[in-house]
């Protein structure tokens, strides 16, 4: 089920130690190695698909599941009532360096607006 060659998918199989933060049956939830806020999670299906386009065609079902971990997670780092930023980079425009869909969550201190 895992790839081999995904970083993600060796955290999944704890085999790369995390920070992790919630498990449900189908994600977890980790601390970001390099933070880039106060608080940055990622939260990823732990089954490995490539990029969030591709997890959302082949299981709304594990991405709904992400997006709720994302969202208890946000109660429970205190990010609910200042708000909190939530991404999926995809792809190499976006961003993405880590080919295992994952969303980042960013919160704790104003993360002004996001393009400027
Ligand atoms: P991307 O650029 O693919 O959207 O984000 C990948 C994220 O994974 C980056 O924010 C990076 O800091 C994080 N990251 C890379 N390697 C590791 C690691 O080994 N452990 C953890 N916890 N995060 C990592
Ligand atoms: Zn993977």
């Amino acid at each position: 089920m895992g790839n081999d060659d995904c970083l993600f998918c060796k955290i999944v199989a704890g085999e790369i130690p995390a920070t992790i933060v919630r498990e449900t049956p189908r994600t977890l939830a980790f601390r970001d190695i390099a933070p880039k806020a106060p608080v940055h999670i990622l939260v990823i299906p732990k089954e490995h698909f490539g990029d969030v386009v591709t997890l959302a065609e082949a299981d709304p079902e594990v991405t709904a599941e992400v997006m709720g971990t994302a969202a208890v997670v946000a109660e429970y780092e205190g990010l609910a009532a200042d708000g909190f930023r939530l991404i999926f980079n995809t792809g190499p425009n976006g961003g993405q360096e880590v080919p295992h869909a994952h969303a980042h969550l960013l919160g704790g201190a104003p993360l002004g607006p996001m393009l400027s």
